[in-house]
């Protein structure tokens, strides 16, 4: 993460729950009563409510790399969960776990289901 770095300075700068050194904590917060989520020592993407809506819109453009930051990530995790499609075995991202078919055996599956169908109802046509 590029900004982290930035989003320290701003915590440090502006934000009301960070007191610095207290407690022996180098970078106390109020909120977490323990130190800031900004600096961890670790390349995660921390998140502060607080932060989001009291100090980071004071720094327009941090603001939208954090957001897009954080968009980036969610779109990581939704790709990761990848499906086989029942049907041609192929890979795809699905939306929900009740999808079974990729996009393009996603309408063949459609027709074919209605092909069954209409030949059940012809079948029972028949008997009649
Ligand atoms: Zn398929």
């Amino acid at each position: 993460m590029q900004n982290k770095n930035r989003i320290k300075r701003l915590v440090k700068n502006n934000c009301a729950c960070y007191f610095g050194a207290k407690y022996g904590i180098p970078s106390y917060c109020c909120l977490q009563d323990g130190p800031c989520v900004f600096f961890a020592q670790d390349d995660s993407l921390p998140c502060c409510t607080y932060f989001e809506n009291g100090v980071l819109p004071m720094d327009e453009k941090l603001d939208q790399e954090y957001k897009s930051d954080r968009n980036v990530e969610s779109e990581f995790k939704t790709a990761k969960s990848r499906v086989n499609c029942t049907r041609c075995g192929g890979t795809f991202s699905a939306n929900s776990n009740r999808q079974k078919y990729c996009e393009k055996c996603r309408g063949k599956a459609r027709k074919e289901n209605i092909r069954i169908r209409v030949r059940k109802f012809r079948q029972k046509d028949d008997s009649m």
